[in-house]
Order: structure tokens, then C-alpha cells, then sequence
């Protein structure tokens, strides 16, 4: 390896860091683009810098964005009155991807996580409570619902518990999505029919 170029050994480091990358695959990427003609690799870097210098985050709904407003949250046709609370902005494309979904997002930006020191305060959770007390101002009684879509796993039950109780006492419908989803999945790879499944599965919590 030593005896390779710099320039290689770099980004073959640089692509290892990325999730799901390990050594092998990060070598055959490098190499890949190294027989690749340069007007992609330019493209490619473009579309790299891009999504820092580009993308921002929705004041609203805290998912990714091109404005401060992402684009689901202007769409009048979205239903106000179904906010699907998900862990992060890979989840809303995943929901997005599944169809039918019509209700708007709240990204939490994680799970409470006390092995990571990760608390409720590093999440958005006080933005949805205010959120859905707004949203109660404006709207009809009992018109809104919360769908909880973290994961189905510990951190995500806790989570989902976590944010019930502290809607408590608004006059709001709280669901949770349903069966399909395996206890430790992770919504990012559920296949379209099942995340569909557990979506329309979601019961009251
Ligand atoms: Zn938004």
C-alpha cells in the first residue's frame, strides 16, 4: 500500500470513512474513478461540495433543504394535521420513497441514547412540542395527529415514550407505527411494503 501514490492512499482512506465502506470497496471506488473521464469525477465533486455549500436545514421541519423552508413543508397539499416523526432526514426519504404518506415530518435529529450522551435536549423535541401546540392554535380539535416513526429499537421506543409524555394533556391523537418492522430494524432499510405495512398499522399509544 505504501508504495502506492499519495493521492490514492488518501481517498482510499476518505471513502473508508464513509458508512458501509470498508477497505476493498473503498480501493475499487478509487480505482473506478481513476479509469473514470474526468468531466464525472468533476460532476462528482461538484455534487460533493454541493451538499455542504447547498443544503440547509428546514426551519420547520429540520429535514434537509435547499431553502429555509424545505419543499414539503411549503407543498399546500401536504396535511398539516399529520406530523410522522422520525429519527433522521434518511427516514422522511424512506417514508417519502414508500408513496402515500401525505402528512408532513418532524426530524428529531437521533434518539435519546444515554450510552452516547445523547439527551432529549439534543433533540429537537421541545420544537415539536411547540409545533403541535401552534399547530392546535390554528387547527380544529382533535385534528392532529402524531405519528411516532423512530425505530423499533430500544433507544427508539424510549424516544417515542419520552416525546408521548411530554405531548400529554394536548389535545392531540398520538400514534405509533405499527407491526412489520422487526424489533432493531432501521426504517433507512425497510423495503417499501413493509414500512407501508407499518405505517398503516400505527395504533394510539
Ligand atoms: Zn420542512
Amino acid at each position: 500500500m505504501a508504495s502506492f501514490p499519495k493521492g490514492i492512499r488518501d481517498l482510499i482512506a476518505a471513502f473508508e470513512r464513509l458508512p458501509g465502506v470498508g477497505p476493498k470497496s473503498a480501493t475499487r471506488l478509487v480505482f473506478y474513478l481513476i479509469n473514470t473521464p474526468r468531466a464525472y469525477v468533476k460532476d462528482l465533486s461538484d455534487s460533493l461540495l454541493k451538499i455542504k455549500d447547498e443544503i440547509k436545514i428546514c426551519n420547520k421541519c429540520f429535514s434537509v433543504s435547499e431553502q429555509d423552508i424545505c419543499s414539503i413543508c411549503e407543498d399546500k397539499r401536504r396535511d398539516i394535521g399529520q406530523i410522522c416523526v422520525v429519527e433522521r432526514a434518511i427516514d422522511v426519504m424512506a417514508i417519502e420513497n414508500m408513496g402515500g404518506f401525505k402528512g408532513v415530518y418532524h426530524v428529531l435529529g437521533g434518539v435519546v441514547n444515554p450510552l452516547e450522551h445523547i439527551g432529549p435536549d439534543d433533540l429537537k423535541i421541545d420544537e415539536l412540542v411547540e409545533r403541535v401546540k401552534s399547530n392546535l392554535g390554528n387547527g380544529k380539535k382533535n385534528s392532529l395527529e402524531i405519528i411516532l416513526a423512530t425505530n423499533p429499537t430500544m433507544e427508539g421506543e424510549a424516544t417515542a415514550l419520552y416525546i408521548k409524555k411530554k405531548l400529554e394533556g394536548l389535545e392531540v391523537k398520538i400514534s405509533r407505527i405499527g407491526s412489520g418492522l422487526p424489533m432493531g430494524a432501521d426504517l433507512e432499510y425497510a423495503d417499501q411494503a413493509t414500512l407501508s405495512r407499518a405505517m398503516d398499522g400505527r395504533r394510539d399509544i
